[in-house]
């Protein structure tokens, strides 16, 4: 009998939690024939009842395991802790709000159990119950990014991807400090399939990624997989010298050929504008990166643990 371990990130998820531990006892009792289960939440430092929750649940049912954080770490971090303390032959992580359907968990056991695959991996297809003005941002996103980076970007690529043992431990084998779990799953490699759903709205709660945590979620994924906005600056640059070059030439035959009024003022503010703002917008750049590296080499933990079920008397 094979064991799924479950990881599942919470956020302020206090009304979310139950009603997920309910809708997944049916799940459970459906494949209790194939496996056994293993439910990891992960409390990121929620402010409300989360952990209360998380707590009771774990009294009441031998099969749920908690990791408290001592703060809000962010949600990769979540995945990186449930994962390091995962047990099962096959891993999932999910999202306690029910958009990642638990009905097709029994789908993807399946399609591990031929052993033709390593991990069977979700992607939705629409994104209903998000703003319209997120449903363009991610589009872009994936356009900019599936252009940027080698490793595979699949757009509309959930979390939510059952994986085995093997694959687990090739991801937390890579111990960086910014963790960008969708190009780690992606940079792996193995055998992925990929099953395609329509995502419902949020069941309980409300979303935890705002504008700002989006976009630097996004900035995270593109400097952490992709080194081409560093060519792009780059290039501008040249770009921008050979330009220069070429006016050099043109204004000093100009000068020679008609003399020189003092003309042009204008332009020239709007051109030294338009040059120290492109400077500082590349340096900015090389900034993120090195921002990155700075944090990577201060070798910091990922996340940091304050209780867990063992500790509940
Ligand atoms: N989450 C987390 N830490 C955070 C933000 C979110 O663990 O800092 C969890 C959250 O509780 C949920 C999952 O990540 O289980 C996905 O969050 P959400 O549903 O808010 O994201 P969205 O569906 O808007 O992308
Ligand atoms: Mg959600």
């Amino acid at each position: 009998m094979k064991k799924i371990s479950i990881v599942i990130p919470c956020y302020n998820e206090e009304e979310a939690i139950p009603y997920y531990y309910d809708v997944m006892q049916a799940v459970v009792k459906k494949m209790s024939k194939k496996s056994t289960f293993e439910f990891i939440f992960v409390n990121d430092g929620s402010t409300d009842n989360t952990l209360g929750e998380l707590r009771t649940l774990a009294k009441k049912d031998k099969s749920v395991r908690y990791i408290s954080f001592s703060r809000n770490f962010g949600k990769e971090a979540g995945i990186y802790a449930g994962l390091e303390a995962s047990t099962g032959d096959y891993i999932t992580t999910m999202d306690v709000d029910l958009q990642d359907p638990p009905e097709l968990l029994e789908e993807m056991f399946d399609t591990l159990e031929t052993g033709q695959y390593d991990c069977c991996a979700t992607r939705s297809t629409n994104r209903k119950g998000y703003s319209f003005f997120r449903k363009i941002f991610t589009k872009w996103f994936y356009k900019i990014i599936g252009k940027m980076s080698k490793t595979e970007m699949v757009p509309g690529a959930r979390d939510y991807r059952l994986m085995t043992r093997q694959m687990v431990d090739a991801i937390l084998s890579m111990k960086e400090y910014n963790r960008y779990s969708k190009g780690l799953f992606s940079f792996v490699g193995f055998n992925t399939k990929w099953i395609e759903f329509k995502i419902e709205e949020r069941k309980k709660g409300k979303s935890k990624f705002g504008f700002w945590k989006l976009l630097s979620y996004a900035i995270e994924g593109i400097v952490a997989f992709s080194t081409a906005p560093l060519v792009i600056s780059a290039f501008i640059g040249l770009l921008l010298c050979f330009l220069s070059f070429v006016l050099i030439i043109i204004i000093i035959v100009k000068t020679l050929v008609w003399g020189d009024p003092v003309t042009g003022w204008p332009s020239l503010v709007c051109i030294i504008f338009f040059v120290s703002g492109i400077q500082l917008f590349c340096i900015g750049i090389i900034g993120q990166y090195l921002a990155k590296t700075y944090l990577e080499t201060k070798n910091r933990p990922v996340y940091i643990v304050k209780e867990t079920e063992k500790d509940l008397k």
